[in-house]
């Protein structure tokens, strides 16, 4: 579909029945770069260095997760990748853990990833699109007011679960830690 077949109702924002099933390519006219992601390590993982020097790449956390979100990076060590899937925080890859660079405790969060809508949200050039939104199960993803006010993300609410990353059209969301997504 290109972008001369989706519909003008008379606010003047252009809608569609799926924007999903539209082309990247058609849709990627976005302003802004395409979001850079930031390695993520598995939930529960130890500070960076500490991670590093703990993990001994065995992959047994990787093999471990049921959602099938975790792969190993060029240096050998396994990485959550949003763009696959929804992180559940079953806690299967932390219990596989032998090494301890993964430990889950009760208390403590499994990390503080939050999603960012960027300034490629198709909302912000006027296309109606609720993929990412209906996509949140923590309700996290809200509309901004105004025609082109496009969506953003409540970090608060958001968990950094990544169900929304994937489905965007636009490659329109990205994680930061919850200290960014905030400010
Ligand atoms: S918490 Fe569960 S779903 Fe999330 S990465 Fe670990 S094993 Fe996979
Ligand atoms: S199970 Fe632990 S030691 Fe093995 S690859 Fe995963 S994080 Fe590294
Ligand atoms: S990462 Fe945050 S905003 Fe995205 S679906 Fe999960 S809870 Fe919702």
């Amino acid at each position: 579909m290109d972008l001369a077949d989706l519909h003008r109702p008379a606010d003047g924002a252009l809608t569609a029945m799926s924007a999903t099933s539209l082309s990247r390519r058609a849709l990627l006219f976005g302003r802004g770069p395409k979001p850079q992601q930031p390695s993520i390590r598995p939930p529960w993982a130890r500070p960076a260095s500490a991670f590093a020097d703990a993990c001994t790449r065995c992959g047994d956390c990787v093999a471990a997760c049921p959602e099938r979100v975790l792969s190993m990076d060029a240096t050998g060590r396994p990485v959550f990748d949003p763009a696959s899937g929804e992180c559940s925080f079953c806690g299967a890859c932390a219990e596989s853990c032998a090494s301890g660079a993964l430990s889950k405790q009760p208390s403590a969060p499994p990390w503080t990833w939050r999603a960012v809508v960027s300034e490629r949200c198709l909302g912000r050039q006027g296309v109606v699109c609720f993929s990412c939104q209906d996509a949140c199960p923590q309700q996290a993803i809200v509309r901004v007011p105004g025609r082109l006010g496009g969506l953003r993300v409540d970090a608060e609410r958001c968990n950094g679960c990544g169900a929304c990353v994937g489905v965007c059209p636009a490659a329109a969301v990205r994680f930061e830690c919850a200290a960014e997504a905030s400010s």
